[in-house]
């Protein structure tokens, strides 16, 4: 929000918001994001790739030559918000495009980057994967201070996911379901316990 919006027109505008409808809300946001701007070809860019839902266009302010911004042509705010099977389809996109990309600038390697959040580093309120080319020694601030692990501390969070995810299993071939493996009866688990016993006597 711009700093010269007075306390009566953030009202307005909050007041408009609660009473659009899902579609007008979109619209309204996609009116006002830069990077819809951009996919619609209202702002120019220099994009390099185009299908369907995505294009890829270069960052004007990038970290390395070559950085380049592969957006949903859908207003998606964050990753965590795309569907599982167009999300797919990004994925592969961008690594295709991030062999390409290296390959044409002799970049050595590259990174595929996704920010979200702005604690993460996101500045755009559009979903971006950033492909960025990397050299030896280029001055590419994306490493991270690693420092020695609590062990508590390791423990702590290990619990707190471990039983979070316990069961999950996301299929591969249907990548859009999400199945719980089912609890062992007891019975099975009598003879889990009995099966591990004796291979334990087997042992000499
Ligand atoms: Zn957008």
């Amino acid at each position: 929000m711009p700093k010269n919006v007075s306390p009566e027109q953030v009202k307005e505008i909050q007041e408009k918001l609660k009473n659009m409808s899902p579609e007008e809300l979109k619209s309204f946001v996609a009116q006002q994001c830069l990077f819809c701007q951009i996919s619609s070809g209202k702002i120019p860019s220099r994009k390099i790739y185009e299908d369907d839902d995505v294009i890829a266009i270069l960052d004007i302010n990038p970290a390395a030559d070559g950085h380049t911004l592969l957006i949903p042509k859908e207003h998606y705010q964050i990753i965590g918000q795309i569907p599982d099977d167009f999300l797919g389809h990004i994925f592969v996109v961008a690594n295709k495009l991030g062999l390409v990309i290296a390959e044409t600038l002799q970049a050595t390697g590259y990174n595929v980057f996704v920010a979200n959040g702005a604690s993460a580093g996101q500045n755009a309120p559009h979903a971006i994967i950033h492909i960025i080319p990397r050299n030896e020694n280029d001055d590419v601030g994306l490493m991270w201070q690693a420092h020695k692990g609590d062990e508590q501390k390791l423990d702590s969070v290990f619990d707190n996911l471990a039983s979070k995810l316990k069961g999950l299993i996301i299929k591969k071939e249907q990548p859009k379901q999400i199945v719980y493996r089912k609890e062992e009866s007891k019975e099975e688990k009598k003879v889990e316990k009995k099966k591990r016993e004796t291979e334990r006597k087997r042992i000499p």
